[in-house]
């Protein structure tokens, strides 16, 4: 085998086309059939907090959230909701809202049409929806006033939440077979057919097929793997990734990253929630932000200028170059809702903030526009690299607002100002 012939067998650097998933319609988004995969969240306010909620689901949608999903628990949850969508339409945003029901969903959508009519999309988990006899006239009832409203619903199976008689005849078979599988398999299995029955059977009650999206959600990075493969082969309904239960911080984040890109790179996954838990007074919109950078650190989607900067060492003893990352990333982050109404193609911008002159000037070149900061001893000067030519060499205390005015300069002069 030649050279050339090793090369040509390498797998492909870049991720696969995205699984050929049904295209479902929520409000103003498309989910799966090739669109760029969703990000979506969901707020943590009780529902029935109306202003609370809609300032809530505000937050997350400026902050890149392209669905929010809401829970509605109890009565006053439902009467809220088409108050929360009025004050979201006041306020001009259009962000479809998804509603999470459990236990008692077939009630408060019949009780109160106008929570259904409000909704761009209904999430209902097989597990939750009526026990034993209830199960299956209380999922019709779901899903008739989904296809009355024309509403599309995510079937979401949780494993924590797992339809029990679906878990005992899986178990039931298993413990049939020469060799059974072992507990985590037939887990994985239950959580998988529970999916897809019921996506069945929702059809069976006159839901379309490209009004159904289908999550499996564990708490384990491997399973979770696991299952949205077998998801995968066994359906070609659009599929909501997310490890449920992430939990808090670089735990998470790390968790969630770890499991979603795997599949992401396999073409699975047409939305995506990370479920972080957030820190005591943090803010919830950082589990937009993470999705948000999951995809574009991956090459699937750009959402916002992302700012490369070296981890700092030896040789460069201060923090400033760090506070001169972080502000320029903050800075560019703020900018966006504007530069993303006046300018085509900005999220595509890159920017490189290094601390010395090892590694400085190459990846300052290899963004659009970089610094290098001088290192401990060296000349205390900053050359700024534009599309990788040295442009300006900046001295002095005045350095991070320089730069962000040649940022704010390359903005305007490089990308395309959009009409109107
Ligand atoms: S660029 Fe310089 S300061 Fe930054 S990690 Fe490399 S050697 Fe250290």
């Amino acid at each position: 085998m030649t050279d050339m012939d090793k090369m040509n067998d390498m797998p492909s650097a870049g991720p696969r086309p995205r699984h050929l998933t049904r295209q479902v319609r929520i409000g103003r988004v498309r989910v799966g059939g090739g669109a760029p995969v969703v990000v979506q969240s969901m707020t943590n306010t009780d529902t029935a907090d109306v202003l609370g909620t809609a300032m809530q689901v505000a937050e997350l949608a400026r902050a890149g959230s392209e669905l929010v999903r809401i829970t509605v628990n109890n009565d006053d949850a439902a009467r809220a909701v088409p108050h929360i969508r009025d004050r979201l339409l006041a306020l001009n945003m259009d962000v479809p809202l998804v509603g999470d029901f459990h236990y008692n969903g077939h009630t408060l959508l019949t009780k109160y049409p106008a929570c259904a009519e409000a909704l761009a999309k209904l999430r209902i988990n097989p597990g939750n929806v009526g026990a034993g006899s209830k199960r299956d006239p209380q999922f019709a009832e779901i899903v008739e006033i989904a296809c009355k409203y024309d509403k599309p619903v995510r079937i979401g199976v949780n494993w924590g939440s797992l339809d029990q008689s679906v878990l005992a005849r899986i178990m039931d078979a298993n413990a049939r077979l020469a060799e059974p599988r072992d507990a985590g398999a037939v887990m994985r299995e239950a959580l998988v057919v529970s999916a897809l029955e019921s996506a069945a059977k929702a059809e069976e009650y006159g839901l379309q097929g490209d009004r159904i999206i289908l999550s499996a959600k564990v708490s384990s990075v491997q399973d979770l793997i696991a299952v949205y493969r077998d998801l995968a082969q066994r359906c070609d309904y659009s599929l909501h990734l997310g490890l449920t239960e992430a939990g808090m911080g670089s735990k998470g984040i790390v968790a969630s990253t770890a499991a979603l890109a795997v599949l992401l790179q396999e073409g699975i996954g047409d939305t995506i929630r990370i479920s972080l838990t957030p820190e005591p007074g943090g803010s919830r919109t950082q589990e937009v932000v993470v999705a948000q950078e999951i995809l574009q650190t991956m090459g699937l989607r750009a959402f916002t200028p992302m700012v490369t900067a070296c981890p700092g060492c030896g040789r460069t003893t201060s923090t400033y170059f760090q506070e001169l990352a972080s502000g320029i990333q903050d800075y560019v982050r703020a900018q966006m809702p504007v530069w993303r109404e006046q300018y085509d193609g900005v999220e595509n911008m890159t920017l490189a903030v290094m601390g010395c002159i090892v590694n400085g000037p190459g990846e300052s070149k290899h963004a659009n526009i970089g610094i290098s900061l001088p290192g401990t001893g060296e000349t205390p000067a900053a050359p700024v690299f534009v599309d990788g030519v040295k442009t300006v060499t900046l001295r002095g205390d005045n350095i991070g607002a320089e730069f962000k005015a040649i940022v704010d300069d390359y903005v305007a002069t490089k990308y395309v100002k959009k009409a109107g």
